[in-house]
């Protein structure tokens, strides 16, 4: 039998188990706060801000919502970094991405505090990951790490296939894999639009996860027995539905299930878990900052 891992069922375990030290950080005067930085108008950013926000109250977190209008000068956006870096009462900033042309992306990503900085996306934070020293992981391969741990699957000593090698994604998931630590010591392949013989690679793994966004490109054909398979992809395609599309995943499901020991769902995998592991990461921000020592 095939396990299909149910992200939304790990996810509320992660946010129930947040509930202690937020509990203790009230204690000590501390309600742990989130601010996300919109600048954008595109509904699917919307959409995940104010997700974090409802996800944010669900646990006992603030969250302040800034919104500047995508046509400011890029000064606005910086400004308002700078102040949420300035307030002693904010513990994570959060710029959703992607920020307007005219803005450079990197230069916002350097600009947050490094210690509020809860998507892990700061080079002084990816630098730290990578000396496996990591302050906060990056959500979605965190996310990915608990979903194995809970599936049971060890990954010591696995041969683990990354596809994508994206800054959110692939990057940091290879180097969790690589670390000598819990969660990784696997033998990790990082694939991308340039690798040749994909299926060769995919088919010699042990694990492999999907992050590339391209609907269904992995099929069963591609895997081997006993494989377990994490599907990152979140993308939209036509279908005959009232919102005239679906979601559907990087993996082919159903061929994919025939071959896998466990797999995870496009919806209902990886995405509770990106935004569980942001809720731990503010959680982790705000005991640092209050030098509050909290079980996490
Ligand atoms: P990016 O577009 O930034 O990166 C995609 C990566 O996949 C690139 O490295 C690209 O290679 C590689 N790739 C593209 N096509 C192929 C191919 N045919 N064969 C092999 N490799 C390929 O995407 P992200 O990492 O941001 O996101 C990946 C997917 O995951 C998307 O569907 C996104 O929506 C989803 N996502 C889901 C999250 C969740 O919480 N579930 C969180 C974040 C993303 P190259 O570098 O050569 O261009």
């Amino acid at each position: 039998m095939t396990h299909v891992i149910d992200g939304n069922a790990v996810a509320q375990r992660i946010r129930d188990g947040l509930g202690e030290a937020i509990e203790t950080l009230a204690a000590n005067g501390t309600t742990p706060t989130l601010a996300t930085v919109l600048m954008s108008d595109d509904p699917a950013s919307e959409t995940y801000v104010s997700m974090k926000q409802d996800d944010c109250e669900e646990v006992g977190i603030e969250a302040i919502d800034v919104e500047i209008d995508p046509d400011a000068p890029a000064e606005e956006l910086f400004e308002t970094v700078e102040e949420l870096n300035a307030d002693d009462d904010v513990d994570g900033i959060l710029v959703q991405m992607p920020v307007p042309d005219h803005v450079d992306q990197r230069a916002v990503l350097r600009a947050i505090d490094p210690e509020k900085d809860v998507d892990g996306f700061h080079p002084e934070n990816v630098g730290r990951l990578v000396a496996g020293d990591a302050r906060y992981k990056p959500c979605t391969p965190h996310g990915i790490q608990k979903l194995l741990e809970a599936a049971d699957v060890d990954t010591e000593g696995k041969d683990a296939v990354v596809v994508g090698r994206s800054d959110i994604v692939g990057k940091p998931m290879a180097n969790l894999f690589i670390q000598k630590a819990p969660g990784g010591n696997a033998t990790t392949t990082v694939c991308h639009s340039r690798t040749e013989d994909l299926a060769a690679k995919t088919r010699a793994a042990d694990i492999v996860v999907a992050a590339a966004g391209v609907p269904e490109m992995i099929d069963g054909s591609m895997l081997s027995d006993g494989v377990v398979v994490i599907d990152v992809g979140i993308n939209r395609v036509d279908a005959d539905t009232e919102k005239g599309y679906e979601l559907v995943g990087d993996v082919d499901f159903e061929s994919a299930k025939e071959k896998a020991s466990a797999i995870t769902p496009v919806p209902g995998g990886v995405g509770p878990m990106t935004r569980a592991m942001l809720l731990y990461n503010t959680v982790k921000a705000a005991g640092s900052r209050a030098d509050v020592e909290i079980e996490l």
